[in-house]
């Protein structure tokens, strides 16, 4: 098979973060020190080359920036101070943006400013469609609109709608992006023929890594594994009750305290805070490899987190403390600040790795299985 070479691939890449390959003299030591290099997975130099030749199909064919946890050691042990770490998270960066159709994930992961922008743009038109909707559609007098006592049932009418629409659209975009991984990774990309059925049974290893997260285990920072999981849980479970239980929470009603609206709001909280806050005061101390250089993405994401588990607190408190008004408008502002986590983080942003590494970790699980049925058989390769 031949590839077309892109001199200008690196410059492209490097618009998605740091990509130092100036200082790599390919001693090896990052590979040699990496957990989860394993027969068919070469982290972190193989890609590293392919961009630096601009082998765009290539590299856009890989998986290996996915499979990486990000961990740090290949930079602790690299002599040249060459960061590979980085250049895995950037190499992330870029593929997302490759995946992406639209073209907004390469605008927001190559721009601070449209990274910003596209977060405050969503911000403000939640509260101006609020206000429309009462205004226009139905039609309420500004007066009742601002003076509405305990306003979560009525502040905006078609919020249960509205919500699950939120919801929807980006995970419509994510599978689209997600069907575009399958297409490079294990269609353009693949040198193997591989039997259907094995993408059916292979299925567990998409469901066990989404669930357990466990190749984190592998990091040598032990608490890495848990603290991931319970931040991906708090996220899963804010998720899961804006779809399945928001008529609890989009209420005046104070519930027991036994009651699953109390204690179920309560766990995701206490995850957001304290995996948002984890991360926000590392990137800031900048005391462990991995938080020694960030991107914006990098704060946006944990500050929306955040934000959004905070504005609900404040929600709950007002509402306990019988503040109509205030109520009222803290939840407009929590609402606000949701959105933007919901429509740019999860199809755009960094929150879409939730999907793209353990389709990654599935990928690399059929192409194995596929590659030891063929090893048992005859040819195992097509010609590369
Ligand atoms: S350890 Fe550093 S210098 Fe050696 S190959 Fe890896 S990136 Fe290059
Ligand atoms: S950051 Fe960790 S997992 Fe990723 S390539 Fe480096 S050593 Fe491997």
């Amino acid at each position: 098979m031949k590839y077309r070479t892109e001199p200008n691939l690196l410059f492209e890449v490097r618009k998605y973060g740091r990509f130092d390959t100036n200082a790599c003299y390919q001693c090896g030591s990052c590979t040699l020190s990496c957990n989860l290099i394993q027969d068919s997975i070469s982290l972190p130099r193989k890609i590293i080359r392919y961009v630096i030749l601009g082998l765009r199909d290539l590299s856009n064919n890989s998986i290996e920036p996915w499979i990486c946890h990000d961990c740090g050691d290949c930079s602790i042990t690299c002599p040249r101070q060459a960061d590979p770490r980085e250049s895995m998270a950037t190499l992330r960066r870029y593929l997302s943006s490759q995946y992406d159709w639209t073209g907004l994930a390469s605008k927001i992961n190559s721009s601070k400013a449209w990274y910003m922008g596209s977060i405050i743009f969503v911000f403000l038109l939640v509260p101006l469609l609020v206000v429309f909707y009462h205004l226009y559609i139905s039609e309420m007098e500004y007066s009742d609109f601002i003076t509405m006592p305990m306003g979560l049932e009525h502040m905006f009418g078609l919020i249960q709608d509205f919500t699950l629409v939120v919801i929807l659209i980006p995970f419509i975009f994510l599978l689209s992006n997600a069907f575009r991984m399958y297409w490079f990774a294990m269609h353009k990309g693949n040198k193997i023929k591989i039997p259907f059925f094995l993408y059916v049974t292979e299925a567990r290893a998409y469901i066990t890594h989404s669930v357990t997260h466990k190749w984190f285990e592998k990091c040598p920072e032990k608490i890495r594994w848990p603290k991931h999981w319970l931040l991906a849980f708090g996220c899963v479970l804010m998720l899961f009750i804006l779809v399945f239980f928001l008529s609890w929470f989009q209420t005046d009603n104070i519930y027991p305290i036994y009651h699953p609206q109390r204690w179920l709001g309560y766990l995701a909280t206490i995850f957001l805070v304290y995996g948002s806050l984890d991360i926000l005061i590392g990137r800031i101390r900048k005391n462990k490899e991995i938080y020694k250089f960030s991107e914006f993405g990098d704060y946006a994401f944990p500050t929306l987190l955040l934000l959004t588990a905070v504005s609900g607190i404040a929600v709950h408190i007002f509402r306990y403390m019988g503040l109509e008004l205030t109520t009222h408008f803290t939840y407009a502002i929590h609402i606000a600040i949701t959105v933007p986590l919901l429509i740019i983080e999860i199809p755009f942003g960094k929150m879409s790795h939730m999907i793209y590494r353990p389709l990654a970790i599935y990928f690399l699980s059929v192409e194995e299985k596929a590659l030891q049925m063929q090893t048992n058989k005859e040819p195992v390769l097509e010609n590369v």
